[in-house]
């Protein structure tokens, strides 16, 4: 039997706002924890207050990593400079490789009521940040729900859960794991993760223990090695795990540019401001 895998790190989420003033809780890719090998960023919104969030993220490049926007309420329309767009509905979500780069924007597409998610930047090993842009799209319905004992369920968005049930998404470059998992008050969950993979989890509503941690709602906790990711609710709980293997290169970063070097952030610079996206 593996060994329950330790919480080396908690990261309180920090209130911020990104794009044209859309307010969210970023618990990734902040000063006090600026990444977790190979994720880089993950915000999370989650307000019923329009001003929040109509402005949405209007065009904007990205280079060198991926997107993830998992919606939990609300639909965000998508459109970017290839001419490609869509919706991300209600329990979809969009996968987006932007490689060599992208100009996009994101849009709620209401001007009422809830909208509540999340977006992850999981990064690129050197020889796929300058890839051809692709997208992985999925409807909530594809998305599979297993449930487990005590009332547990488990979304499965991306990779394979230890009961088989098999993500769309397939987890690209670093091989990824991303659940959705609630938990009802005083019920157990329990799932091995390999070390290959370095594994976090976000908890975004309620109260759990890791390890001999007490764990409020938003926020990240990095995990040791182990094997086993083990969550105890002590109230309804949610949260995300998620897991990849770590790419272990340099990383430069400026804005919506993940790169290897410096040299090459300038190029990325260079190459949006002279129209090469
Ligand atoms: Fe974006």
């Amino acid at each position: 039997m593996s060994s329950v895998r330790p919480v080396i790190k908690l990261v309180k989420g920090v209130p911020t706002s990104d794009g044209d003033g859309v307010r969210l809780t970023r618990v990734l890719g902040t000063q006090e924890a600026q990444m977790f090998d190979p994720f880089l960023m993950l915000d999370c919104f989650d307000t019923a207050q329009a001003s929040d969030y109509v402005g949405g993220f209007p065009d904007h490049p990205h280079r060198g990593f991926e997107t993830v926007t998992y919606m939990l309420e609300g639909r965000m329309k998508h459109a970017d400079n290839t001419g490609r767009e869509g919706i991300i509905g209600t329990g979809g979500v969009q996968w987006m490789r932007a490689g060599r780069g992208i100009i996009h924007s994101e849009m709620p597409l209401q001007t009422d009521g809830r909208m509540r998610g999340f977006q992850l930047w999981v990064n690129l090993p050197a020889e796929l940040k300058m890839s051809a842009p692709g997208y992985q799209e999925f409807e909530a319905d594809s998305i599979p729900v297993e449930t487990r004992e005590g009332g547990v369920t488990v979304k499965a968005i991306a990779g394979t859960t230890s009961e088989g049930s098999v993500g769309p998404v397939g987890g690209g470059a670093v091989d990824a794991l991303y659940f959705d998992i609630t938990l009802p008050a005083g019920a157990r969950f329990e799932e091995p993760v390999g070390d290959e993979r370095a594994a976090m989890l976000a908890v975004y509503e309620g109260s759990v223990r890791v390890a001999h941690d007490q764990v409020d709602a938003l926020t990240g906790v990095f995990l040791g090695s182990g094997g086993r990711v083990v969550v105890e609710a002590k109230t309804d709980a949610r949260l995300l795990l998620i897991a990849g293997k770590p790419i272990n290169e340099p990383v430069f970063w400026h804005g919506p540019f993940v790169m290897n070097t410096r040299e090459e952030i300038v190029q990325a610079v260079n190459d949006f401001n002279a129209g090469r996206f």
